[in-house]
């Protein structure tokens, strides 16, 4: 995946660093070159990639370190410190609550890929033990509405539209209201969108969510547009309420790092990133477990998230107890083999290990990934009781 080529770099200059035997000046401007570089090639913008690198120098002072000062850590602190700057929106999404009826109302351009999220987020809340379900407003695209009620049907999600009706509005609020009676918590309203941004597209917009009240609006954006997305993203804004967005497409594009810091700028916070086209090639985006398994170090609270599907509920207490105190061992890394197995994507899962990072398993080679898994197991089965432990 294209991300983990960004996050690769920026790791192996990171690395390269650390090989260094003296931290000078000039190893430093090394570094934070082929950063630069890794974060231009990715689309971020210029001016965000050079305020970055300043601030880094500014903080980094190297003559004012003691000799005593671990510079390598400093750096990466920094480094950690900055990315995280860059795609921090400053503003937390409303989150709606379980239990609680919420109407979530989707828009973005046509092909961004709305009619799909909609579906995966509507999946990923129902695993989570939301009850869900799915409306179709889009009334401009032809198959539409068959396309949601397709994919609703896989993940059995309860769906409603209309191949007769053509005002959306209707749809939408006879939708809301069906949904309401039959206690969903969780409606989510899938809108028309149009090849590029025009008025009819927003006038409609605009109309459903006057008429459905929406508890969150989200804007759904392709990741291929890169820096782009700043514009789009503050269109959209000024047209209806967005509340979060949703990047899409982050797997088979370079961009991907200059769309996530555009819509940062634009103080959109994201939510979930798009990483393939099935149901649960799609990820919570959180600012610095997000950083953190960009540079290779791990996303425990993604990790603790994903077991929490897979393990049975009274292996659970443990088994959080003990990560929760930093407590991994290779016996619970063999178990957990066993449930990534189980888990879905296997690049998604594995790089929210500290120390694996994503580019060891990029997208489709992940049966070879598997494989690569089970000889790890028989590697440790090989090993003595007290070396799992240890
Ligand atoms: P809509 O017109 O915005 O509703 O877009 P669709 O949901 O129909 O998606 C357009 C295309 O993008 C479809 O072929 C989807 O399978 C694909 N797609 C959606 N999300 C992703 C993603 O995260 N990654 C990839 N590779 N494809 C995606």
């Amino acid at each position: 995946m294209v991300l983990a080529q960004l996050g690769g770099s920026i790791s192996r200059a990171l690395q390269q660093m650390s090989n260094a035997t003296i931290i000078d000046e000039k190893v430093l401007n090394e570094c934070l070159n082929e950063i630069t570089r890794a974060l231009l090639q990715a689309d971020v913008q210029f001016k965000l990639v050079r305020d970055m690198t300043t601030n880094i120098k500014k903080i980094v002072n190297l003559d004012d370190l003691a000799a005593g000062h671990n510079k390598r850590r400093i750096i990466q602190q920094a480094v950690f410190n900055e990315l995280c700057k860059i795609l921090d929106p400053g503003k937390p999404s409303f989150t709606p609550k379980k239990g609680k009826p919420s109407v979530v109302m989707f828009v973005g351009l046509q092909g961004s890929g709305k009619t799909t999220t909609c579906t995966k987020y509507a999946y990923y809340h129902q695993k989570k033990g939301w009850k869900p379900a799915l409306v179709c407003a889009d009334t401009f695209r032809a198959g539409a509405f068959d396309q949601l009620k397709q994919n609703a049907t896989k993940a059995k999600i309860p769906f409603y539209g209309s191949y007769t009706e053509s005002d959306p509005v209707k749809i939408a609020v006879d939708g809301v209201e069906t949904f309401k009676k039959e206690n969903c918590d969780l409606i989510i309203v899938d809108t028309s969108g149009r090849h590029k941004q025009e008025a009819a597209l927003f006038e409609e917009m605009r109309q459903v969510a006057e008429a459905t009240k929406p508890d969150l609006v989200i804007f759904v954006m392709d990741s291929s547009i890169g820096q782009a997305a700043f514009d789009q993203a503050q269109a959209f804004k000024q047209s209806v309420a967005v509340g979060a967005v949703i990047v899409t497409k982050m797997d088979g594009h370079a961009k991907g790092g200059g769309a996530l810091s555009a819509v940062a700028a634009t103080k959109s916070p994201v939510i979930f990133i798009g990483t393939g086209e099935h149901m649960d090639e799609f990820e919570v985006f959180d600012v610095k477990p997000f950083v953190s398994r960009l540079l290779g170090m791990g996303d425990w609270s993604g990790f603790m998230d994903k077991i929490q599907e897979v393990v049975p509920m009274d292996q659970q207490p443990e088994l959080l107890q003990k990560l929760s105190e930093g407590h991994f061992t290779l016996r619970i890394m063999y178990e957990q083999f066993q449930n990534i197995l189980k888990m879905g994507p296997i690049g998604q899962v594995f790089s929210m290990l500290p120390g694996f990072s994503a580019e060891l398993m990029p997208k489709g080679r992940e049966k070879e990934s598997q494989s690569k898994i089970k000889r790890y197991m028989t590697m440790m089965d090989s090993m003595t009781n007290e070396g799992k432990i240890g």
